[in-house]
């Protein structure tokens, strides 16, 4: 049977481990940093004793720390960063585990790493980090534990019978990776609202069968992604994103992105090396983006695919740009890995810039999305509607002869 990773079954509840909903994993909650000379600790109130490993990983310089699936309820105010921690972030990792990863301005070591036993079956997180030599931290970090890569969990096949056109909906970030954060919105929740609400808008026409490779908060590495859309054989994949420029606030508007060796411009290459690095965010050390395999029916298979994405991507930026506003430059290409498959049709949109503060009203705002979310699906329908004539005047052509 055909497995997937991180499958997220279409209709059904978020299931994380042994089918357990998000909502009854352990809860942490009360964060705190302290320093003491060569020491920083970080500490958590847990709603029940896990089981906590961590260790260092090198270049960039973090602590990960990993424990069962867990609810981090945070209180905004937490200190954001103490002594050699410069930050930190927290969220899903796989089906069955949580992180914590911490960034480090110089090397630290782990000396506690776990979740001590209170009362009345409560736990606290106890981690315990001291400064190093460069030498010592990266001995350490050599001999630390590689990471697995997320749980296989197996796909829904795809019903005999099947008729209707297979969409997957491609949420970026999730869980431990949370994208662009400005002010407290995450690029991660801005485009899982987007994802969801573009699932029941193509759902509402009967016509497509739509798949989310994410619907709830966690983290889903771009192989996975990219294999969800392959093992979905899917027609369309549409990635969703929400960029950010630091310097300029200027910047505004959606802007659809398709595949490309050499990207348009210096900004889309540096914006596809940035999503690119989300596995890295997560501190998945072992993937990489698979070799092009060569071969001339590949070759053909991928340039078929691209010009089907070509023509989608123009789909969006009429219907899109009829609705909502549009980058000066709509219409881009760059090396995105997500959009890596050779025989599925993708494309990434990027919602608008969090960076502008209205664009950033815009991108959290139920009407916008409403407005977007029904442009995309005029989109799909146009690009389906334009296949289904050019097959039928094949048939024509083919009738005529
Ligand atoms: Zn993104």
């Amino acid at each position: 049977m055909a497995v997937g990773l991180c499958a997220v079954l279409s209709g059904a509840p978020a299931y994380g481990e042994q089918g357990k909903a998000q909502s009854e994993f352990p809860v942490a909650t009360d964060m705190r940093l302290e320093q003491q000379g060569e020491t920083v600790k970080l500490t958590m109130a847990l709603s029940a004793v896990v089981a906590v490993e961590a260790w260092v990983q090198a270049a960039p310089d973090r602590v990960i720390v990993e424990l069962p699936s867990t609810n981090f309820q945070i209180q905004p105010g937490a200190r954001r960063n103490a002594g050699f921690i410069s930050a930190y972030r927290y969220g899903l990792f796989t089906t069955d585990k949580a992180r914590i990863i911490i960034d480090l301005s110089q090397p630290a070591t782990v000396v506690k790493a776990e979740a001590r036993a209170l009362r009345g079956g409560l736990g606290e997180l106890v981690i315990e980090l001291r400064k190093t030599s460069r030498t010592e931290f990266l001995a350490e970090a050599a001999k630390a534990k590689k990471t697995t890569t997320a749980a296989i969990v197996p796909m829904p096949p795809k019903p005999p019978g099947e008729t209707r056109r297979t969409v997957v909906i491609d949420p970026g970030h999730g869980g431990i990776d949370p994208g662009t954060v400005v002010a407290s919105i995450a690029e991660k929740s801005v485009v899982l609202d987007f994802g969801l609400a573009l699932k029941q808008e193509l759902e509402a026409s009967g016509r497509y069968r739509v798949i989310l490779t994410r619907d709830d908060d966690r983290f889903v590495p771009l192989a996975d992604r990219v294999k969800i859309g392959q093992d979905e054989k899917a027609d369309l994949f549409i990635s969703i994103h929400a960029d950010s420029l630091t310097q300029a606030k200027d910047v505004r508007g959606a802007t659809v992105y398709t595949r490309s060796d050499r990207a348009t411009d210096a900004e889309a290459a540096k914006l596809a090396a940035k999503e690119n690095q989300a596995d890295a965010v997560a501190g998945l050390e072992t993937s990489e983006e698979l070799q092009d395999v060569a071969g001339i029916l590949i070759d053909l298979a991928r340039r078929e695919t691209r010009t089907f994405s070509g023509v989608f991507a123009r789909n969006l930026v009429d219907k899109m740009g009829a609705s909502v506003r549009m980058h000066k430059i709509p219409l881009r290409s760059a090396r995105f890995w997500v959009l890596s498959a050779p025989d599925v049709p993708s494309v990434l949109i990027e919602l608008g810039y969090m960076s502008s503060p209205k664009d950033a009203e815009l991108l959290t705002s139920g009407e916008w999305r409403g407005k977007a979310v029904g442009a995309v699906g005029a989109a799909v329908d146009e690009y389906f509607a334009r296949e289904r004539a050019s097959v039928g005047q094949a048939a024509e052509n083919r009738h005529a002869q």
